[in-house]
């Protein structure tokens, strides 16, 4: 079992496998960044795998693979049959824009995926171009479709935003519910990559909106997942992640690792140790010790939380590098 400096057990490694992306997100990367990872600094999913046993083997028991935007590395359905057939039945996921689903959504399938997020943000193709920096919406609406289509299960994320798609909340909840599909609305983080200009929405201000329509009933936190549920009075379940609340960090159970090796105990912060060297030369032993520094030194809390509003500085941590 891998316990935090905290006394937390972490059991989920989050894994940015690329922080390269086909979207410009304004809440994420409105503009490509003034310099990529040179592609020789990324890990082969060689390396990558090398640390993923590790962490199985201290007790990671699910794993995300995210970005940037996991598809555009195009042989990702061989690293999830690595990781498939190293534990099967581990709770294998992966976070995308959906963009190159169609192609994908299969293989991913075949090769022992079991569930996707996908990030829609709105339903009109006018405001999803304006969010994603490009025409988006036909090929995001078809790339869920395929994935429904081939028995993957979905979750759509949306973050909201003032003077955006605000007024689309109810829209995509009901987009969610003819499909099956759970929705969970993102509080914005605020941090120096995004578009300054940006108001997210605060979790309270997602709720009044949903109750306009809607009866809710407050379900609480699954176990440690980040999402806190409710449920509306037909019985469809949705989920709020308010990384603003005082209270969200209390079961922080995760870690995270970009494709260049850095290992970062939170999504807020810059700290991070790196594994690449370790992993490069094949040393089980010095990943797991970057592995166990990392969760003794891994924050409390994230300073997005509304007691820290008066005095805090922007997050520096880019959402493309960790995969959010
Ligand atoms: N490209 C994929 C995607 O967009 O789903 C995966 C990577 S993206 C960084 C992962 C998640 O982070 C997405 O759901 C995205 O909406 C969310 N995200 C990115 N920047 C964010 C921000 N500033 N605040 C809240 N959520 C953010
Ligand atoms: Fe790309 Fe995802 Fe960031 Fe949008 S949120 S720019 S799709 S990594």
């Amino acid at each position: 079992m891998l316990i935090d400096g905290h006394g937390r057990e972490v059991n989920y490694l989050r894994i940015s496998v690329t922080e390269r992306c086909n979207f410009r997100c304004q809440y994420c990367m409105p503009e490509k960044p003034f310099s990529w990872v040179p592609k020789e600094n990324l890990l082969s999913f060689e390396e990558l795998f090398l640390f993923v046993k590790v962490a199985i083997d201290g007790g990671v028991n699910k794993i995300r693979l995210t970005g940037g935007e996991p598809l555009l590395r195009a042989d990702l359905d061989t690293f999830i049959k690595m990781i498939d057939e190293y534990k099967p039945g581990l709770d294998l996921a992966l976070t995308t824009n959906a963009y190159l689903l169609p192609q994908a959504a299969q293989r991913l399938k075949d090769a022992g995926l079991k569930r996707l997020n996908i990030s829609l943000d709105s339903l009109k193709a006018d405001v999803a171009a304006k969010i994603a920096g490009k025409d988006v919406l036909g090929q995001v609406f078809k790339g869920i479709d395929k994935a429904l289509e081939v028995g993957l299960k979905v979750k759509i994320n949306m973050v909201p935003l003032k003077g955006i798609n605000d007024d689309e909340i109810l829209d995509i909840l009901e987009y969610g519910k003819a499909r099956g599909i759970k929705v969970r609305f993102i509080e914005y983080m605020e941090n120096a990559h995004a578009d300054q200009a940006l108001k997210g929405m605060h979790g309270k201000e997602i709720l009044a909106k949903v109750k306009e329509k809607h009866m809710i009933k407050a379900l609480g936190r699954e176990g440690a997942s980040p999402s806190f549920n409710y449920l509306l009075e037909d019985g469809t379940e949705f989920g709020l992640i308010d990384p603003h609340k005082h209270d969200f960090c209390e079961n922080c159970n995760r870690i995270r690792l970009t494709a260049e090796g850095n290992l970062i105990p939170c999504l807020y912060f810059d700290e991070a140790l790196s594994i690449a060297e370790s992993v490069k030369k094949g040393d089980i032993q010095g990943a797991a010790d970057v592995l166990a520094k990392v969760l003794k030194d891994k924050p409390k809390e994230n300073r997005w939380s509304e007691e820290e509003l008066e005095d805090r500085e922007i997050s520096k941590r880019a959402f493309y590098e960790t995969g959010g």
